[in-house]
């Protein structure tokens, strides 16, 4: 384990963030960091991510728009997916011609 910033290998383990996730700290710069900084997707950014899939976006442009890899995205759909039961209503326009 390294210091991101410095490269130092002084680094203590300091505890862990909101997901669980363990969160270290250089004793050499003060930095704090978590090991897989693919976790750290704000809240912000999962918002901008829910509006996006409403759109006809391909999964790769939106992580290339988010700036997220699309390994990410698509466990993060998947989860979603998971946790929301589907509620959408597809209403059928009336046929016409
Ligand atoms: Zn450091």
């Amino acid at each position: 384990m390294q210091c991101p910033s410095c490269h130092s290998e002084k680094v203590i383990k300091n505890g862990r963030i909101h997901n669980h996730t363990p969160k270290f700290a250089c004793k050499a710069c003060g930095r704090q960091f978590v090991e897989n900084p693919q976790n750290r997707i704000s809240e912000d950014k999962k918002a901008l991510i829910d509006k996006l899939l409403l759109e006809r976006i391909s999964r790769a442009g939106i992580a290339r728009v988010v700036g997220v890899s699309e390994r990410w995205l698509q466990s993060y759909v998947n989860q979603k997916y998971k946790e929301t039961p589907r509620k959408v209503q597809v209403k059928k326009p009336k046929a016409s011609a």
